[in-house]
This record gives structure tokens, C-alpha cells and sequence, in this order.
């Protein structure tokens, strides 16, 4: 299965699931973010990280979630949770408020999309 780490804002709790795996270990490497001292605990599949080439195959992730880290920066870290299995990082958000736009500019967000139904 693919390597997947979750970065969770310390001091907050997950939003959503966590990476698979029953069990977790939370990495000593935090990521913080440089402009301020907001810091992301990372998390990880217990046996995954455990694993030969953890190290090596963490890297890019890693670097993935530094940027939408940094990134957030300037939207005051609404984003508590991050995830991502290489490729993307997806925000993980509840359900519900405005902080759940999306990162990028594409338009409409998808929470407005499923308020037009009677057309
Ligand atoms: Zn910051």
C-alpha cells in the first residue's frame, strides 16, 4: 500500500480519518512553519514508519506537506490537517464552514455546488 502521512496542527485534534493502519506513530520530525510558530505533528502508519525505507520514501511527502504548510501561512493555517500519499496533498476540513475552500483558485466552491437542485 502506498505511503500515506497526515500533518496535524499540534494542539488540534485530526479532521478525519487518519492514514490506514491500526496503529499510529507520530513522527519526532515536525513540520513548523517559518513565518510564525505554527507547528504540524506528523503521522504515520505505525508499521510504515517503521519500515527500511521510511526515511527515503518520506522525503517527497514531507516536502509535499512543508509547502501546503508554508502555503497556508497566508490563510492563518485555517487548514488544521493534511494528508497526502505523494503526487497531491489533500486539506482535510469537517464538513462544515467556509475554511473548507478549497487551497486553489478554481472557481465555485464544491460546497455551493450541491445547493442548486431545483433548476
Ligand atoms: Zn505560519
Amino acid at each position: 500500500m502506498n505511503l500515506t502521512i497526515a500533518a496535524i496542527r499540534s494542539g488540534t485534534d485530526p479532521c478525519g480519518p487518519l492514514p490506514q493502519g491500526s496503529f499510529h506513530r507520530t513522527l519526532e520530525d515536525q513540520i513548523t512553519c517559518p513565518k510564525c510558530d505554527a507547528t504540524y505533528n506528523l503521522v504515520v502508519d505505525f508499521e510504515q514508519a517503521t519500515g527500511r525505507f521510511f526515511p527515503e520514501n518520506s522525503r517527497p511527502l514531507m516536502l509535499l506537506l512543508q509547502k501546503a504548510i508554508f502555503l497556508g501561512h497566508s490563510n492563518n493555517h485555517s487548514v488544521s490537517h493534511f494528508e497526502t500519499a505523494g503526487v497531491v496533498v489533500r486539506s482535510v476540513t469537517p464538513t462544515l464552514p467556509k475554511e473548507s475552500r478549497p487551497r486553489t483558485d478554481e472557481g465555485p466552491t464544491v460546497a455551493s455546488k450541491g445547493e442548486i437542485g431545483w433548476s
